[in-house]
């Protein structure tokens, strides 16, 4: 890929992604096979006005042996310069880069259960920190083309061909293969609209249905809004969560969906791939899962905490959208959402709340926006989803026909 063409995306990602405040600090988490980029971005954060930018760099295969060879007991203990790090962070409140390059199988080795308790015993430290930031810092989750993903997506090419293949999958689908600036000032104004239309409605339930067997009803929270696009923190500052994003999306409920839903793509969890599955709902809880392929790591998944059994996430995406239309399989969840209409087990969105500012965790609890360790999207859009509205006052409007929007 060109080099100009890179600079752009990734002055992208600094300036429209995070949007870094003059004299504030940016915290940068790669993939260690990504120097390159690392290096762009880090320059256009400073040129950004950044304060002081620091990268935390990760690699799959490290957390292969870390899971095989530590003990489970070091491995849930959260020394304290970790402690210190995220007292700090906390404090400071720097923006947050997660640039996603990984190899969907990267983690098939690795001891899943032995990492999945390392997390349920360190989330109670961590909690009380991700909770003081929420909504007070900005963050963005974007891409670059690394090369075990890029066969994998492309996997009848040589490798060098497969990895420009997938860096013009990632720059077209996130609208930066030119002007990418101004594509995404156009592309938020468009989203902001549907929102406004769909928060005018008054909606009480959304009622899934196709032809595969996803027949699901999801209530929603009187007082949640639908979000898309750029979001703002808490002090006004704005910010592109995703690139790229083309959901709308709101915190449903807690504890309040019915019926049962079939997934349509793989999910990609923990490094591994789960397919072909679909999840009961009853009395607003995962009842049952089933998968043809990492059945026990779905269950697992859900075994995480309460909240990883309920709905955190309600996204409306149409099939006619440019990821979708790439026809692109990407095995990574940025992406593959960013297909497909998709819900979430876990943790709900607390800003999606009108005035979030004015409530705290304990209120949010209490109003029913989902609490837990987890948030991980599956995909349940195909061509012949119907998505129907319900209001208060129980008038059906109609959102979704045939997998796209339906005004
Ligand atoms: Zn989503």
């Amino acid at each position: 890929m060109k080099t100009s063409t890179l600079r752009e995306y990734a002055k992208l990602i600094a300036v429209k992604g995070v949007n870094v405040q003059k004299g504030q600090e940016v915290w940068i988490t790669a993939q260690l096979d990504q120097p390159k980029f690392v290096e762009m971005l880090v320059k256009e954060c400073y040129a950004a006005g950044a304060k002081r930018v620091s990268v935390d760099w990760q690699h799959d295969p490290l957390t292969v042996l870390h899971s095989k060879y530590m003990t489970q007991s070091a491995m849930n203990e959260l020394p304290n310069w970790q402690v210190e790090k995220m007292k700090y962070q906390a404090e400071i409140l720097p923006a947050r880069i997660y640039l996603d390059s990984e190899d969907p199988d990267g983690l098939k080795y690795a001891k899943q259960d032995k990492i999945a308790q390392e997390k349920i015993a360190k989330y109670p430290i961590r909690k009380p920190y991700i909770d003081s930031m929420d909504n007070k810092y900005q963050w963005c989750i974007a891409a670059v083309a690394g090369k075990e993903w890029a066969k994998k997506v492309f996997p009848n090419e040589r490798v060098s061909s497969a990895v420009e293949k997938l860096w013009e999958a990632i720059l077209y689908t996130s609208r930066a293969d030119s002007t990418p600036i101004q594509n995404w000032e156009r592309h938020n104004k468009d989203l902001h609209s549907k929102c406004d239309r769909l928060n005018s409605l008054g909606l009480k339930y959304l009622e899934y249905k196709s032809s595969n067997g996803t027949d699901l009803r999801v209530e929603l929270l009187e007082n949640a809004q639908f979000l898309a696009g750029s979001e703002k923190t808490l002090q006004g500052v704005e910010f592109n969560p995703n690139i790229p994003s083309e959901e709308v999306f709101t915190t449903p409920k807690a504890g309040a969906a019915e019926g049962v839903v079939y997934s349509t793509k793989p999910l990609s969890y923990q490094g591994a791939l789960i397919e072909n599955f679909h999840i009961e709902f009853k009395n607003g809880k995962v009842a049952k899962v089933y998968a043809e392929k990492n059945q026990q790591l779905l269950q697992q998944m859900i075994s995480m905490d309460e909240g990883a059994k309920m709905l955190g996430e309600c996204a409306l995406v149409p099939q006619n959208s440019p990821i979708n239309n790439s026809g692109i399989l990407f095995y990574n969840t940025l992406f593959d959402e960013n297909a497909s209409c998709h819900l979430a087990l876990g943790r709900g969105f607390s800003n999606c709340i009108k005035d979030y500012g004015k409530y705290t965790q304990k209120d949010f609890d209490e109003m029913g926006v989902n609490n837990s360790m987890i948030h991980v999207d599956f995909m349940l859009g195909c061509d012949d989803l119907d998505i129907v509205g319900i209001t208060k006052s129980g008038k059906r409007i109609q959102i979704f026909r045939n997998g796209n929007w339906a005004f």
